[in-house]
C-alpha cells in the first residue's frame, strides 16, 4: 500500500471507515524514514502587506478591516537572532505579497540571518527568477510556495489577476536554483471535489516536493468566501497521511491550520505522518495582526513560552526535539 492510483486515493478520501489504519501506516512510514525528531521552524510573519486578493485570505488588499504592519530589516534580524538563541536551526521568513522588500532589502535580510547558524526558508511569494537566483545566492536554503489548488478553473476563481502557469513557473525556477522547495494545498475550499485533492497528492509527488504543507481552508469574515463553511480537520489530516505515504521522506509540517480547527491538531498531525512544527517566533505586537484566517492560535503567547509549550507536547508523545537544521532525509 505504498503507491496509490488516483482512484485509490479518491476512494480513502471518500471512505472514513478506515482512517484510523491510514494514520497509523502514515505514522508508520514517517517512522522508518524520518526517525523520532521533530523539527522545529521559527516562523517570522516579517509583513501582512499584500497586493494579491486570494479569496480566502485575510491579508487580501481589499481587506480594509485589517491593521497594517512592516517589520524593518533591523527588527526582523533581531527577532531571528532571539529565535536562534532559542535553539531554532530555521528561520521562516513569511510575509504578503509586500513589494516594499526589494530584492536588495531581502538579500541584505537574509545574509544577515545565515551569520547566525541557521537554516533560512522563504515564503514571500511570486518572484522573478532573478530575484529568486539572488535569495538564493544571499544564502536561502528553502522556498515555500503553496501551489493551493491544481484545480485551474478553481485556481483562477479563487486567485484574481494571478496565473497558475506562473506559479507552476516559481515552483521550477526554484528546483533549478538548488532550493528545497515546498508546496501545499488548501483542504475544503469551496467546490474542491476529493477528484482535485487526489489530484493536488499526485502533483506534488510528480515535482518531487521536499515538503509539504497542508492546512484546512478556514473562513474568514472579511473575505469573499465568509459565507462558505470551514473545510474539515480530518480531510486534510487524510490527505496529508496520504502524501506521507507517498513520499515516504519529505518534510511535512503540522500545521497551524489544523490546531485551530481542533484543540490537539498539531499532535495528532504529528502521529499520522506529520514531522515538523513552525512555532511563531514573531513578537505579540504583530501577531494577532498576521490574520490570514480567524482564531489564529498563540496570538498572545510569546515566542519563549511557544517554544516550551511546543517542546513539552513533543516530550508528551515521546518524540525529541531535532537540534540538526533538518534538510529531507535521503
Ligand atoms: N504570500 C505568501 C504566503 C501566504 S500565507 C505566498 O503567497 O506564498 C501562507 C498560506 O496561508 C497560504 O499559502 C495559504 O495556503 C494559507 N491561507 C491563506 N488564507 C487561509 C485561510 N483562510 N485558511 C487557511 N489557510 C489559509
Amino acid at each position: 500500500m505504498s503507491e496509490f492510483s488516483k482512484r485509490e486515493i479518491i476512494e480513502i478520501l471518500k471512505d472514513d471507515s478506515q482512517n484510523n489504519r491510514l494514520f497509523s501506516l502514515a505514522d508508520k512510514v514517517r517512522s522508518e524514514y524520518c526517525g523520532n525528531e521533530v523539527h522545529l521552524r521559527g516562523l517570522i510573519e516579517f509583513s501582512n502587506i499584500c497586493k494579491c486578493r486570494c479569496k480566502y485570505c485575510g491579508l487580501r488588499c481589499e481587506n480594509k478591516n485589517l491593521e497594517r504592519y512592516r517589520i524593518l530589516p533591523e527588527e526582523i534580524i533581531s527577532i531571528a537572532k532571539n529565535a536562534v538563541d532559542m535553539g531554532y536551526k530555521t528561520i521562516v521568513l513569511q510575509s504578503g505579497e509586500d513589494d516594499f522588500y526589494t530584492k536588495e532589502i531581502m538579500c541584505e535580510i537574509i545574509k544577515e540571518i545565515k551569520k547566525l547558524d541557521t537554516a533560512v526558508t522563504l515564503s514571500i511569494g511570486e518572484r522573478s527568477f532573478e530575484d529568486y537566483k539572488a535569495f538564493r545566492e544571499s544564502g536561502a536554503d528553502r522556498y515555500l510556495i503553496r501551489i493551493e489548488t491544481t484545480d485551474e478553473n478553481l485556481y483562477k476563481k479563487l486567485h484574481p489577476n494571478m496565473d497558475f502557469n506562473n506559479r507552476l513557473r516559481c515552483l521550477k525556477d526554484l528546483k533549478e536554483l538548488g532550493y528545497e522547495v515546498g508546496t501545499g494545498c488548501l483542504v475544503g475550499l469551496p467546490e474542491q471535489t476529493n477528484e482535485s485533492l487526489a489530484d493536488d497528492i499526485l502533483f506534488f509527488k510528480e515535482i518531487d516536493a521536499d515538503m509539504i504543507g497542508i492546512g484546512p481552508f478556514i473562513t474568514h469574515p472579511d473575505t469573499p468566501l465568509k459565507d462558505s463553511p470551514n473545510g474539515s480537520f480530518i480531510k486534510a489530516l487524510k490527505v496529508m497521511a496520504i502524501t506521507r505515504i507517498l513520499m515516504k521522506n519529505i518534510n511535512i509540517p503540522a500545521t497551524t491550520a489544523m490546531e485551530t480547527l481542533h484543540s490537539n491538531g498539531r499532535i495528532i498531525a504529528l502521529q499520522s505522518g506529520a514531522n515538523v512544527v513552525m512555532p511563531n517566533v514573531t513578537s505579540q505586537t504583530y501577531r494577532a495582526k498576521y490574520e490570514i484566517y480567524p482564531n489564529k492560535i498563540c496570538v498572545n503567547d510569546k515566542p519563549e513560552h511557544c517554544r516550551k509549550c511546543i517542546e513539552g507536547k513533543i516530550a508528551s508523545i515521546g518524540r525529541e526535539v531535532s537540534k540538526d537544521y533538518g534538510f529531507r532525509y535521503k
